[in-house]
């Protein structure tokens, strides 16, 4: 195919891809926060909620985001927000979660806990996201009464944003959800053996 040629079924394709996605804009007229999962077993769910984070700061909005993961690891996140973004309401649920099935109880207490610290975020209008990291889990172990979850999800305050990592969830708490993405495995570099990198994995 002669350049021209190329450059014309191109312009052509562009048009009509734009077409579509005006009629998608001028279609979208609801105007409030959205529920957004990211789930699968790829890497790059927590990460995406962090660059959420990132630009709701930038439009000095209020963010809240709250880790269901045990606090042993540090992470360039943590760090970032706990000193130098004391304006985010930052809490992990830390040392005392163990995913011990010994402990079992003291990791429900646990769950309890930092999920009564999530639960004021999602009632207070003031906070336009709210990060739920690692919060599927808690599901999926039976550890946080789905339903209460997705109920605390639903009755938001309209305007608020809500983001919920982790894989699995379960299909109610998809259902809740405006946006829900998987993020796919093609390749992880951790199975060739390539070590955790400080500022990509954690
Ligand atoms: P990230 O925080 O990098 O966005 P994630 O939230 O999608 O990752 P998690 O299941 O929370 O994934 O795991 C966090 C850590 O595990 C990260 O260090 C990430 O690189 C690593 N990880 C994620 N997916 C995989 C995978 N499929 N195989 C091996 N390690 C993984
Ligand atoms: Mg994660």
């Amino acid at each position: 195919m002669s350049d021209t040629r190329k450059d014309a079924k191109h312009n052509a394709a562009m048009k009509k891809q734009k077409a579509k996605v005006d009629a998608h804009i001028e279609a979208a007229d609801l105007e409030r926060g959205v529920a957004v999962l990211l789930t699968g077993n790829g890497k790059g769910k927590s990460s995406s909620a962090f660059g959420m984070v990132m630009r709701a700061l930038g439009y000095g909005q209020k963010v809240g985001v709250v880790q269901f993961i045990k606090g042993e690891q540090l992470s360039g996140e943590e760090i970032y927000l706990k000193e130098r973004c004391p304006e985010v309401a930052f809490f992990q649920m830390g040392t005392g979660f163990t995913w011990n099935t010994q402990d079992r109880s003291g990791d429900i207490e646990a769950a309890i806990a930092t999920w009564e610290r999530a639960l004021p975020m999602l009632r207070d209008p003031e906070f336009d996201l709210v990060v739920l990291d690692e919060l599927t889990y808690m599901i999926a172990y039976d550890y946080l009464d789905a339903d209460a979850i997705i109920d605390a999800i639903r009755s938001r305050p309209p305007n608020q944003s809500v983001v919920v990592t982790g894989r699995g969830g379960g299909s109610a708490l998809q259902e809740v959800m405006d946006t829900v993405s998987e993020v796919k495995e093609i390749k992880h570099a951790f199975k060739e053996g390539i070590k955790a990198r400080k500022g990509v994995d954690y």
